[in-house]
Formats: structure tokens, sequence, C-alpha cells
């Protein structure tokens, strides 16, 4: 959706922006003192305009990847003097700056930042996102003394979202959101990152798929898959390997290993080479309790093995491998063609095992 500023100088437009933020302005004041009329403050022209050029900067941003990274616009302002603006970097490392910090980094007089308000498409970042505070917004915007922030929308991330709101009011600064109007065109132009952060987001970025894995020496069969998140997987999210029709589902549950860059890693074990695929899979109640009954049977397996080995005295690779075959396998997997009901597929590779 194309959108420029030539839209702030519809007038017809403009005065229905200003007598929706006049009847809440109005309200407000009503609901404070009914006795007080006349005195009433509220959302500006200005103010509207200056949201406005925030959504257009907004509409500059180039994410590598829509579904991580939304496209955000601020510009700060004294009174209706424009004195900086930013838009978000595209999300790669050397270019993943905020908004906020580009705007703020923008402005050639910091002397007028306490009397300047921030408008911002979406809610400033606190720390818990981004921990080193040279980074993250709302500690930027403290340290700016900035009088005011309009939010466009709040983080459509479920565990993020608000806590930027509740931390600049702990600190002090007036904070007030944009119209529905204006917060509805943000939700548009983010559409794909505000879905993405409804889901889990898990996907494999090491081994890459079509990757040959070697799992021989020390560690025999087992291999160290890592991967990225929107929302960190909980115990119910669960890898499988599979080769043709058999599935082994693995001992553990992923592994959160960093919170903020959103990492993940889980140990797989390997029964055997030659190629397999690997699936992410989010267990339903019905799914957590076969994994779990699976992993007991092979617990319980894999014990009744070690005696049975030490009761047959087997000694040695050869003697071993043919124990094993005796055996029927390592481990034996569950022959499934495809992932059934209540195991809900989060991301998958092909890799070969060696
Ligand atoms: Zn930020």
């Amino acid at each position: 959706m194309a959108r420029s500023l030539e839209w702030m100088h519809d007038d017809t437009a403009l005065a229905s922006y200003h007598r929706f933020a006049k009847g809440i302005a109005w309200q407000r004041e009503w609901a404070s003192d009914p006795d007080r009329l006349g005195e009433v403050s509220m959302t500006s022209d200005d103010d509207l305009k200056l949201m406005s050029q925030a959504i257009a900067l907004s509409e500059r941003c180039e994410p590598i990847d829509p579904d991580r990274h939304p496209k955000v616009g601020a510009v700060i302002a004294v009174g209706s003097t424009v004195i900086g603006r930013g838009y978000r970097g595209s999300g790669s490392p050397e270019d993943d700056k905020h908004a906020e910090s580009v705007a703020l980094e923008s402005v050639p007089d910091r002397s007028h930042l306490p009397k300047a308000t921030l408008y911002t498409t979406l809610e400033p970042c606190t720390q818990e996102v981004r921990s080193k505070p040279p980074e993250c917004c709302t500690e930027l915007i403290r340290q700016s003394q900035v009088k005011k922030v309009f939010i466009g929308i709040l983080d459509p991330n479920q565990g993020v979202r608000g806590k930027g709101l509740w931390e600049l009011q702990d600190k002090g600064i007036e904070v007030e959101l944009f119209p529905p109007e204006l917060a509805r065109e943000i939700r548009v132009l983010n559409d794909r990152f505000i879905r993405a952060q409804q889901t889990l987001g898990i996907r494999f970025t090491s081994p890459k798929s079509g990757e040959t894995i070697k799992t021989t020496g020390p560690r025999e069969g087992v291999w160290e898959f890592r991967g990225d998140f929107i929302n960190p997987p909980g115990e119910d999210v669960i890898a499988f390997t599979s080769q043709g029709n058999q599935w082994w589902p693995q001992p553990y549950s992923l592994r959160v290993t960093n919170l903020e860059s959103k990492q993940w890693a889980v140990k797989m074990h390997f029964g055997g080479c030659g190629p397999h695929t690997i699936y992410i899979v989010r267990a339903g109640e019905l799914g957590i309790d076969l994994v779990k009954y699976y992993r007991k049977v092979t617990h319980r397996m894999q014990q009744l093995k070690e005696k049975l080995k030490g009761h047959l005295k087997v000694q040695g690779k050869d003697e071993e491998e043919a124990f094993l075959k005796k055996l029927g396998g390592d481990y034996v997997g569950i022959e499934m063609s495809r992932l059934p009901k209540g195991l809900e597929l989060q991301d998958a590779i092909d890799i070969v095992v060696e």
C-alpha cells in the first residue's frame, strides 16, 4: 500500500481525525472533572501530521525477513518543528538499528530533547529484548529526556506487549497512542510480522538442509542441531529423526540457549548412517503422551540391552555389532507414513549422516 505525505494536506481526512481526537480528550476531561469545561487538551493536527510522517518513514524499511523484522518509523519534534527522524534497518547484523535510536542520533542539538515529542510507529523495546543499554530504545529515550512519546501500535509479540509502554511511564515519560485509524495503517504495513509473532517461528539454522554431518568420533551417533525462534519453545516442542517410514522421537525437548538472540539447540541421536529427515514438531496432549511413553519404553529397552550385554559378556566392536544385529537394531523406530494429528510441524530439513 503506497501512502504519500500528500495525505497530510487532505483537509477532510484531517478534520475527521481532529473530531475523533477531540472526542477522546473531551471524554477524559469530563470523567476527571465534569464541572471543568473549555480547558480541553487534545491530539493536535500537528501531532497527527507527525504521526503520519512516522508511518511514511516506516514504509521505507526493507526488512530482510518480514516475519522477524517490523517496519518502524520515528519522528522527533518540538511543537511542529521536526528535529530528528529515522527508520528501522533491514535486520542484518550490520543494519539492525531501531528507528527510535536512529531518530535520536539524527538530532543535531540534543539540548532541545527535553521539550521534544517522539512519534514512533511501534512500541519501543525494553532491556528484555535488547539487554545492551546503548541498543535498548526505552533506555535511550529515558537518557534523552524526551518529554512525551506517541506509540503507533503495541508490540504484537505477547511476551513483550505493553512492557515498553509501562517502562516509559515508569520513567515519568508521558505516553499516548496513535488514533485507531493510523494504528490500522501500521498493522496493514506490518501484516506479515504481526502474523508471524503469534507463532513459535522455530527454524533450523545449523546444519542447513542438504548438508552432510559426521557423527563419528568420541560422541558417536550424536549431533547438536541449532536454530532460532520467535517465541521460546516449551517442553511440548520435540525433535524427530526419520528414515523412510521409520521415525524416532528424540530423548530431549528443544532447549533455549539464548533468550535475547532467540536461539535454541538440541542434541539428536542417530542409530544409523545415510539420508535422514529431521523434524521439529509441537506436540498436542496426545502427542506428548505418546512421546513420553515411547521414551520410557526406549529407556527400558536400553537398560535390558546393557544387562543382556553384560550377561552374554559381549566385548569389542565386532561382537557388539553382531549382538545388536541379533537384537534387531539399537533403537526401534515408530512406523508411520507422515506426521499424525497431534504433532504440528514447525520445520524440517534433509541431511546425510556419516
Ligand atoms: Zn528498540
